[in-house]
Formats: C-alpha cells, sequence, structure tokens
C-alpha cells in the first residue's frame, strides 16, 4: 500500500507508530472489527450496560418514567429481540449495523400493527435501538482500543480518552479537535502524541499509521524508509526526554538567576502516581471536572474528601490549588451542565454553574475544607467575571466552615483565589479582594481573541502571546504586585518553552503545567536572560 501524508496541528508532541483504530465518534457509531466474534461480544457487551443503566436509572425515576422503563427491560431482557441481530452478526454484519437494522425492522412491525398500543411502542424500540447503539459505541472503549493503537477519531471527549490503557503506547489523531481542547491536555499530561485538524473523512484512514506529532504529520502505511526515520526520531526523542528529566529535578532558574516558581497542573490524582513532588513547588491547577464524571452520578462529599486529600497528602506540605467544578463549555457533565446552550462557552460554566446548582457547589467546597485541614490547600473558583461573584463564594465557604465545626468535623477556611481567565475579570483584576490570581491563558485568549479553543480553523488567531494577551498579562502582573496578591498561570503556555520567555517578560514569576512538561520548561527557563528580553508596552 501506498505511503500517504495527512497534515494537521500537534496537541501533543511525541511519535508513536500502530495499527489505526477507528473511535466512534459522539453520535454513536461503531466501526466494525470484521471478526463475528468481536462483534458478537461487543453486542452482548451493550445490551448489558444499556440493561444496567435503565435498572439504575428505574430507581431515580418516578412512576410512570419508572413504567416506561420497566417496560424497556422487559423487552431487553427477552432474547427475542436481539435474536436476529446475533442471526446477522452470524452472517459477517457489524454489530452495529445487525443491531441497528434489526431494531428498525422490529419497529416497522410495530408500527404496521392495528393496534394503537403497539403502534405507539415503536418509540420505546427506538430508544432502547439508541441506547444500545450509544453502549456501543463508547461504553467500553477499554476493550475496544487495543495497547499501542493509534486512536483515530473526529474528536474525542476527555472521559473517552481516559478509559483507553495508553500505558503501553500508542498515539491521537482526531480529524477536527483542536490543540487547546480538553482532550489535547489530558493528552500533552499523559505523554499521548496527539494530532488534530487532519481534516478529512475519517474513512480515509485504515491499516499502520505513524504519528510524527513533532511535525504535526499522520503517515499512513509508513515506508520502510519513514520508519527508519521514525526510529531514528524516536531515538534523539528519547534523549531530549533523558536531558528534560534531568532538569525537571533541578530548580528552574534563569540565566541571569532568578528563580520561577513551577508548579502542577492534574485532572485525575492518578497523574501524581511514580511522581516525585522535588519537580515542583506544588500543584498550581487540580481540574475536578473528570471526578464528576463518575456512571454512579456526582460524587458526593466523602469520596471528593478522599481525592483531595490523597492529592494534598502527595504534596507533603507544599501548596495545592485545587479549583472548584468548571463544567461546561468544552466539559459537559451530564445533569449538571444545561444541555440547550446555543453558545456554551459564553454561558453557564464554570463557577456560574456552581451558583446554579448551589448543592453540589456547597457539598464541594466542604470537601475542600476538610480536606484543607491536612496540608496547604487553597481553592480556586473558574470563570469569574465580577467581584460580587467571588464574593458570593466566598459568603458560602464562610457558612459552611462554621457548620462543618459546629458538626465536630475537622475543617479549616483555605484561602480563595480566582482564575482570571475572562476579560472582564482581567480588566478589572484591581477591583478583586481575591487572595490569589492564577490566569486561565487559554479560555482568556479565547475571550481576548474571539477565537474558540475548540474551533482549529482559527487555532492561528488564538495565540496566547499576541500583544493584546501580553498587554493583559503584564497588567494583571502589576495589580497582583501592587496590592500583594501571589500571581500564577496555569494555562497551556505556561508549559509551552516557546511562550516562555514572553512570559517572563510580563513579570510573570510562577508557571503552572502539566507533569510531563516541567522538565523541558525548567530547560526553557534556564535560557532565557530576564536582562535582554524586550520591554513589554504598558497598559495604556
Ligand atoms: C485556562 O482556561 O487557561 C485553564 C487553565 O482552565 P481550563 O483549560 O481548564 O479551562
Ligand atoms: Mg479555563
Amino acid at each position: 500500500m501506498m505511503e500517504k501524508h495527512f497534515a494537521g496541528r500537534t496537541a501533543s508532541p511525541g511519535m508513536a507508530l500502530g495499527p489505526l483504530v477507528a473511535f466512534a465518534p459522539e453520535t454513536g457509531t461503531r466501526a466494525g472489527s470484521g471478526a463475528v466474534d468481536i462483534e458478537a461480544q461487543a453486542l452482548r457487551a451493550a445490551l448489558a450496560t444499556a440493561l444496567r443503566d435503565l435498572r439504575r436509572l428505574i430507581e431515580q425515576s418516578p412512576g410512570e418514567t419508572a413504567d416506561i422503563l420497566a417496560f424497556q427491560v422487559a423487552l431487553l431482557e427477552d432474547d427475542v429481540l436481539s435474536e436476529p441481530a446475533f442471526a446477522a452478526i452470524a452472517e459477517g454484519r457489524a454489530a452495529h449495523d445487525a443491531w441497528c437494522e434489526a431494531m428498525e425492522a422490529e419497529a416497522a412491525g410495530y408500527e404496521a400493527s392495528d393496534d394503537e398500543y403497539f403502534r405507539a411502542r415503536a418509540a420505546d424500540l427506538r430508544d432502547i435501538r439508541d441506547r444500545v447503539l450509544a453502549a456501543l459505541a463508547g461504553s467500553d472503549p477499554v476493550a475496544e482500543v487495543p495497547p499501542g493503537a493509534i486512536v483515530t477519531a473526529v474528536d474525542l471527549a476527555p472521559s473517552r480518552f481516559l478509559a483507553i490503557d495508553w500505558s503501553q503506547g500508542g498515539g491521537l489523531a482526531l480529524t477536527e479537535g483542536s490543540a487547546t481542547s480538553h482532550v489535547a491536555m489530558l493528552a500533552r499530561s499523559r505523554g499521548v502524541p496527539a494530532i488534530v485538524g487532519l481534516g478529512v473523512d475519517l474513512s480515509e484512514f485504515a491499516g499502520h499509521a505513524l504519528v510524527d506529532a513533532h511535525r504535526g504529520v499522520l503517515i499512513l502505511n509508513p515506508s520502510p524508509d519513514a520508519r527508519m526515520q521514525f526510529e531514528r526520531d524516536l531515538q534523539s526523542a528519547s534523549t531530549a526526554r533523558a536531558r528534560a528529566d534531568v532538569a525537571a529535578l533541578r530548580p528552574a532558574v534563569t540565566l541571569d538567576g532568578t528563580p520561577i516558581r513551577i508548579l502542577l497542573n492534574i485532572a485525575d490524582p492518578a497523574e501524581l502516581k511514580g511522581l516525585d513532588p522535588a519537580i515542583c513547588e506544588g500543584i498550581g491547577l487540580v481540574r475536578t471536572e473528570l471526578l464528576f464524571h463518575d456512571r454512579h452520578g456526582l460524587p458526593h462529599e466523602e469520596q471528593q474528601f478522599a481525592v483531595y486529600r490523597r492529592i494534598v497528602e502527595w504534596a507533603q506540605g507544599r501548596p495545592v490549588t485545587i479549583r472548584t467544578l468548571d463544567a461546561g463549555g468544552d466539559k459537559p457533565i451530564p445533569g449538571v451542565t444545561l444541555a440547550t446552550e446555543s453558545n456554551p462557552f459564553l454561558g453557564v460554566r464554570g463557577l456560574r454553574l456552581s451558583f446554579a446548582r448551589p448543592d453540589v457547589f456547597r457539598t464541594q467546597l466542604r470537601a475542600l475544607a476538610r480536606a484543607a485541614v491536612h496540608g496547604e490547600l487553597k481553592i480556586m473558583l473558574p470563570m469569574v467575571s465580577l467581584p460580587r461573584e467571588l464574593a458570593a463564594a466566598r459568603a458560602m465557604l464562610d457558612e459552611e466552615v462554621p457548620a462543618l465545626l459546629s458538626a465536630g468535623v475537622p475543617a479549616r477556611r483555605a484561602s480563595l483565589g480566582i482564575m482570571v481567565e475572562v476579560p472582564a475579570a482581567a480588566i478589572a483584576a484591581d477591583q478583586f479582594d481575591a487572595d490569589f490570581f492564577s490566569i486561565g491563558s487559554n479560555d482568556l485568549t479565547q475571550y481576548v481573541a474571539a477565537a474558540g479553543r475548540d474551533v482549529e480553523a482559527v487555532a492561528d488567531l488564538a495565540d496566547p502571546v499576541q500583544p493584546a494577551m501580553l498587554r493583559l498579562l503584564r497588567y494583571v502582573v502589576e495589580v497582583a504586585r501592587a496590592q500583594r496578591i501571589e500571581v500564577s498561570l496555569c494555562g497551556d503556555a505556561g508549559g509551552d518553552p516557546r511562550a516562555i520567555p514572553l512570559l517572563l517578560a510580563t513579570g510573570l514569576r510562577c508557571l503552572s503545567m502539566a507533569p510531563a512538561l516541567v522538565g523541558s520548561a525548567k530547560l526553557a527557563v534556564a535560557a532565557v536572560d530576564l536582562r535582554t528580553l524586550p520591554e513589554l508596552a504598558p497598559w495604556p
């Protein structure tokens, strides 16, 4: 087969070679494997998932809904319903197609009935069909993606990414997606090479492929020459990695001797496993969204407390900044975020959503205040626009802490800071009575440049070190200095060696980044001479 090159954009650097596996798009189609036993097993697993989910829904549903669902359960439990689909699979059909066709035939049979009751049941059948298709498409991606595979998809939800076993390598190639999306961030923090924005149809991809995420190229059916080059590149990448690993354990100091504080961004405590806390001076951002993706519902206070405490204990006395739920935007959470927003990035996300769900917010504040007893925990609010939002959140924390204490539960009033990631907060930074600022350059860039972080076509405009951003960052840093407020930056730019000199030129002295980037960021810091950096234009 001919070697073919597809150009995209690097979302996470690195290289990987392996078999291509198409990951079903969110709409719920699962590509067939071509093997009868795998297809039959996939359908059996999807049926079991759908049944389990339905039973759980019944437990949570009021009378009439529970009755409808009970009808669906009865249908699903009856092997007669799935027999035609399994028969089609045995003849070589993919599980997705077999199930779709069998259920469509069944629904058509109901629709043709003279009895109105039966005609109305066709809708139930289609509901069941879709539930099983969704389970087929993504409920158990771990089983569907062999280790070391190059996963291709249009885009991928963060929870799906996390469900794949990346421990034995592999790579990610998305036809759409964006380098600042959350899945891209996760890929970087896990060291999974990823390319986004390939801009072709998924059906183009089959066979083996090489992800060259340094150059942003996917090479389909690589020739022997390309494979040899891959081996050489791997070798030099591992040399660079070894240099970065050594640098990671050293302090970050510029050429002129200025110390720079390096903190970590994590989304899951599992990322800390095997990591030496000595590489950082603390954790600058814990994204808590993934905790809320539990299939069993929202995490309760005890669950959250246990996770926060584990992170704080890992840090061994170093400060740990945990951000309250920042759902919404490109991080929807079923049952929490609003599904009907026309522009979720400008809607009820972050702290706005916490105010809309005070039950969820207060539970999280309690868990955080309890974990704060075990170390230097700080609480950070996302998507703050106005000073009164900070004041309202503070008032809630100031109610929850004494309530815990008077119930005999150890708790501590942790310091409360804000993400500076909405232009309104950055421009009026001097108006916020926050304990600390952390600049979210990912969102701040998208809002300043009016270029969506998930829109590949405008990625060039979403440059975090463009003049408007540098001017704004410099202003926020100056305000923080004048008011003696700690300021750091926890957006992706903080771990990007190309952005680091300019960030330091704004006056920033503390950067937070994915653990995998610490070594290369420290090397970039070591190459900066603050005495020779250009003076940035001040706020007019
Ligand atoms: C940011 O916006 O820069 C940030 C760090 O938060 P997130 O990427 O999780 O939105
Ligand atoms: Mg943000």
